[in-house]
């Protein structure tokens, strides 16, 4: 028998939460981004879900070559660029689009013999202080590749640390690229999923929205459903035994857990190793037959215990919803001290994958 856990991916909130991201910056265009398996949602899966989409961006160059392989026409941005000169020979060769962010990568611009010219996104550095040229370089960065024959065309991109933060914002990134950029009469792409959102003035050219693709949302005050997006991934197990226990006893490793009073918990067929945070304390929200309960004790390899004390009803062969369309992934990521974006991502390959 198959292990009683899987994940399925809901294909038409994926469309309505593109639909939605079009609606809120109509006048720019989207890369639906695509990076580590489409945030866990598979990136045959996203193609599928979003054959009008108007390009895609990834980081990995094997996800890019997969798009391809399924017939993916529109563009595909490489939001880290490329790591070798062969590499940027496969952009030419399959017209990838890449960002560049260092002197290593214009240097191999210059000196690569390629089939064509590639499109580039030049990375400025804005203040995340993770990838880019300082903002500043920005027009004798664009002089010099304006020279380069290998360069179809230039749009200027940054990338906001604090847009899911109303108290810090965008505006002093947004200002700092704007002073540096606004006499180059190029495209523009700065703004993820919550500057998207939050900050219309950021949309520009290009988009680069992820997580709101997926149903989660960017904002730790504002709830998923509040920003009108659904949950593009439910991951569920099966009870696949039921303890009784009596006051004092407790559960799993270390112990942890000692019951107050006599109880009955379920134990599921869902653990670290399938992508469920180990450090999700008792108390984390799940889903038992569509009934709240709470996770106890520690969560092992392969399993984790819920509460079924008020469940009567509910024992082996009882439907558990870790997260998903019934219970929201960032209330178990605020539970566990993350956020959406890394428990969906972090779904094993061990867990068979449902579209529907
Ligand atoms: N653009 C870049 C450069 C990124 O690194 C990311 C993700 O980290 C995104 C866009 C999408 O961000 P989000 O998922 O917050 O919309």
């Amino acid at each position: 028998m198959t292990r009683p856990i899987r994940a399925v991916i809901h294909t038409a909130a994926l469309a309505s939460n593109y639909a939605h991201v079009k609606a809120c910056a109509p006048n720019s265009k989207v890369f639906a981004v695509v990076k580590a398996n489409a945030y866990g949602h598979g990136i045959a899966n996203m193609a599928a879900a979003l054959p009008g989409a108007d390009a895609f961006a990834t980081l990995e160059m094997p996800s890019a070559l997969t798009l391809r392989e399924l017939g993916v026409k529109q563009a595909i941005l490489l939001l880290e660029g490329v790591f070798s000169a062969a590499e940027l020979q496969l952009c030419a060769k399959h017209d990838f689009w890449l960002s560049v962010h260092d002197e290593r990568g214009i240097g191999w611009l210059e000196n690569t013999d390629l089939s064509r010219p590639v499109h580039i996104f030049l990375k400025l550095n804005t203040g995340m202080n993770r990838l880019g040229f300082p903002a500043e370089k920005a027009p004798a960065l664009v002089e010099r590749l304006q020279h380069c024959s290998n360069v179809a065309s230039i749009t200027l991109m940054a990338h906001f640390a604090t847009a899911d933060d109303p108290e810090q914002g965008v505006a002093a990134q947004c200002a700092r690229f704007d002073a540096a950029c606004s006499g180059l009469a190029l495209p523009v792409s700065l703004a993820n999923s919550a500057a998207l959102l939050a900050y219309p003035e950021t949309q520009r050219q290009w988009v680069r929205p992820g997580i709101v693709l997926y149903g989660s949302s960017p904002f730790s005050e504002k709830s998923a459903a509040e920003l009108g997006l659904q949950a593009a991934m439910t991951l569920s197990a099966e009870v696949i035994a039921v303890q009784d226990l009596k006051e004092g006893d407790t559960v799993g490793y270390g112990a942890g857990f000692v019951a107050a009073r006599p109880m009955r918990i379920g134990i599921v067929a869902c653990g670290y190793a399938d992508g469920y945070p180990r450090h999700a304390p008792t108390g984390t929200p799940a889903l038992v037959d569509g009934a709240r309960s709470r996770l106890i004790g520690r969560v092992s390899m392969d399993m984790l215990a819920v509460d079924l004390s008020e469940l009567p009803s509910s024992g082996v062969g009882s439907s558990v919803e870790l997260w998903g369309k019934n219970l929201p992934v960032d209330d178990v990521a605020a539970a566990a001290g993350t956020i959406g974006y890394e428990l969906m991502c972090a779904v094993a390959a061990r867990v068979p994958v449902f579209v529907e």
